[in-house]
């Protein structure tokens, strides 16, 4: 593959995403650290987690904080602490770029994009196939 400065296929980094313990303390932290408040917190539910986002530039960071023990932010913070969960790229066509990460053998986590916090789709590749960072597909919901 040749690159000519373009990208078509990956957007921008649209946000990281940071596991967190406590979000009422991490919302205060980082907004120390950035200079400037979270600008929204949302819930969503069929991921058991609670979200807070703040804005830098064209990106964000997604705080991510567990509502239970079965929710994934959970059991990542378990295994490895609070820090970075994941990466997530904006793309124009999340079917299709899906489709073109898993025929370039990225293991799928889901079968199908799904609705995520920030009126997004979201679909996710195992870090197993990634160097150990979880990747998230993001594609704005019209
Ligand atoms: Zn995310």
């Amino acid at each position: 593959m040749t690159f000519d400065g373009k990208n078509d296929f990956m957007l921008k980094i649209e946000h990281i995403g940071i596991a967190v313990k406590d979000l009422e303390a991490s919302n205060k932290l980082f907004g120390q650290l950035l200079g400037s408040p979270h600008y929204k917190v949302e819930s969503v539910a069929s991921e058991n987690v609670d979200t807070s986002f703040f804005q830098i530039g064209a990106s964000k960071i997604e705080l991510l904080h567990a509502t239970n023990a079965e929710s994934a932010i959970a059991k990542f913070i378990d295994k490895k602490g609070e820090g970075i969960h994941h990466i997530a790229f904006a793309v124009e066509d999340i079917e299709k770029e899906v489709e073109r990460l898993k025929n370039e053998g990225f293991q799928a986590i889901s079968d199908k994009p799904k609705p995520g916090a920030d009126n997004k789709l979201v679909f996710f590749f195992h870090p197993k196939s990634t160097n150990g960072v979880l990747i998230e597909l993001c594609q704005e919901m019209k």
